[in-house]
């Protein structure tokens, strides 16, 4: 072998703590297509997934919209645990029931209502009739916003139940999106609600829900259960009152559980991961979040199927400010995962992706996936609402060791709700529409493709095989070298990746 770079081994002990945007892979020897490049990972010991994405258990990341949108592209979304036991079981129940890869907003109303505005139809446009006003019970009636508008003013101050249509054409949420675009097309429906076998409605498709998802790349294997369910994670902490939500979750149908933690290696966490084990032997838990494999193999020897990555890399954080602990985020990815790979435990890079180049570094350093916040936080899956800042639309995108977020429970991450004075290590923001995660995930994947092809890795095995073999080459690069390895010297341009 020619003395080139420096194997990971090599660049990785010398002292310094590195980022992705620190280092540089040299590229390798392509003798295969990028379609060949096969990105299928594990999350966590009995966890397959179709591609390397994690959605992160935040509130303004991962609720039910993200998880059925990131279980159908073939990864997975983590729901968080910023609420009730109760709204945490629903989400996840919700995500369960779905087949599709979106959810559209349902609206209900018991028959005895009315309608008093065109704003109470929200997106959808229709709402529906059900005993309870809610969703948990069957479906009696639909009314469209366009019917509607064609009542009279008295008729309008009426019941619902005087002028909705009863029974109207649905089908069974067990049908696949193929199913039910080939029903709209040829029975020229404009939308029609997926019911349950409770007759209860789950989902809503319209005529132009299935042009927008025909005019999206094509989705691979879904990631299923072995109850041909999307598979769905959620997140708790080590408190004793999770023990309660966990139970609670498990019954829900949760298939794997992160144990929610800045700083993963304590007591803590051993007792909850022994709790779990004891508990539910069959529920693959992953514990974290460390940077070091003096904790990581505190976490081994409790038997976890995955660990969680990174100390301060998130974008919203602000622990290795506060706290001055933690570390760059690819010399935390590479020190773990030489560890876990020795113990057959997964990785997940959690934090600092930024774009599809950073991805390809947290593969290439040993993590089986990516767990990512601000990257999904734009999207329209994300939880919330788009608002308007300084003309660009955006998104609230807040850190679970914000003020604010803590405010709403979430300081058990950061051992702030035994703490007598609350201390953030995160902040609140906001992050860019980014259109839909079924658009740019695909593209993104795409592009970390590129990048496995570029280094001679048709497989996560194989650029793993790379790397601790020292096949696979590096180097830190200078300042100027990353100012130059961007775009420069133009007078403007747009950046547009696909
Ligand atoms: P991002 O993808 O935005 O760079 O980072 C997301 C990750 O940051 C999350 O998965 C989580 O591990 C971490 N994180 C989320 N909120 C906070 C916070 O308020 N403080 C810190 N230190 N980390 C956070």
């Amino acid at each position: 072998m020619f003395d080139d770079g420096f194997s990971a081994e090599k660049l990785f002990n010398q002292g310094y703590s590195y980022t992705y945007d620190d280092v540089i892979f040299l590229p390798g020897f392509i003798d295969f297509p990028t379609d060949a490049v096969n990105l299928s990972t594990k999350l966590s010991r009995n966890i397959d997934l179709s591609i390397p994405c994690v959605a992160s258990p935040m509130d303004t990341v991962t609720e039910t919209s993200m998880a059925v949108a990131m279980a159908a592209l073939g990864g997975i979304g983590i729901v968080h645990y910023n609420n009730t036991i109760d709204q945490q079981v629903d989400v996840v129940r919700f995500a369960k029931a779905h087949q599709f890869p979106f959810v559209s907003e349902l609206i209900f109303v018991s028959p005895s209502e009315s309608i008093h505005c065109g704003d109470e139809f929200g997106k959808s446009q229709t709402i529906f009739v059900t005993e309870t006003g809610r969703n948990d019970s069957s479906l009696l009636g639909i009314v469209t916003k366009s019917d509607w508008e064609r009542l009279s003013d008295s008729e309008k101050e009426g019941r619902v139940s005087a002028y909705m249509e009863v029974n109207p054409e649905t089908l069974p949420s067990s049908y696949n999106f193929k199913d039910v675009a080939g029903c709209i097309a040829s029975k020229k429906l404009k939308f029609v609600p997926l019911v349950n076998e409770d007759e209860q409605v789950v989902n809503l498709v319209t005529a132009d829900d299935v042009e927008r998802m025909n005019s999206l790349p094509k989705l691979g294997l879904p990631s299923l259960g072995k109850d041909g369910k999307f598979l769905v994670g959620a997140a708790v902490g080590t408190r004793e009152s999770d023990k309660e939500r966990l139970e609670h979750l498990v019954k829900a149908g949760i298939n794997v559980l992160v144990i929610d933690s800045s700083q993963g290696n304590s007591e803590y966490q051993i007792n909850m991961i022994k709790y779990v084990k004891r508990t539910y032997p069959n529920l693959d838990v992953i514990g974290g979040n460390v940077v070091t494999k003096y904790q990581a193999a505190n976490l081994i020897k409790q038997d976890v199927d995955g660990l969680r990555v990174g100390m301060g890399s998130g974008s919203i954080c602000t622990t290795q400010e506060v706290c001055a602990v933690g570390r760059g985020q690819a010399t935390a990815v590479y020190k773990v995962s030489s560890i876990a790979e020795q113990h057959g435990i997964p990785v997940i890079a959690d934090g600092g992706i930024s774009n599809s180049g950073h991805i390809v570094k947290a593969l290439s350093l040993g993590a089986s996936t990516v767990m990512m916040g601000s990257f999904l936080a734009g999207s329209n899956e994300a939880p919330g609402t788009y608002e308007y800042k300084n003309g660009l639309r955006v998104k609230k995108y807040r850190g679970m060791g914000s003020l604010e977020a803590m405010t709403k429970g979430s300081d058990a991450r950061y051992l702030g709700d035994t703490a007598k004075l609350k201390i953030a290590q995160g902040v609140v923001g906001s992050v860019a529409d980014k259109g839909s995660v079924l658009k740019f995930v695909p593209y993104t994947i795409q592009a970390v493709k590129q990048g496995f092809q570029d280094l001679g890795a048709s497989s996560m095995q194989s650029a793993h095989e790379l790397l601790r073999s020292g096949t696979l080459r590096l180097e830190v690069r200078t300042g100027a070298a990353q100012v130059e390895g961007g775009v420069h010297g133009l007078v403007g341009y747009e950046k547009k990746y696909f």
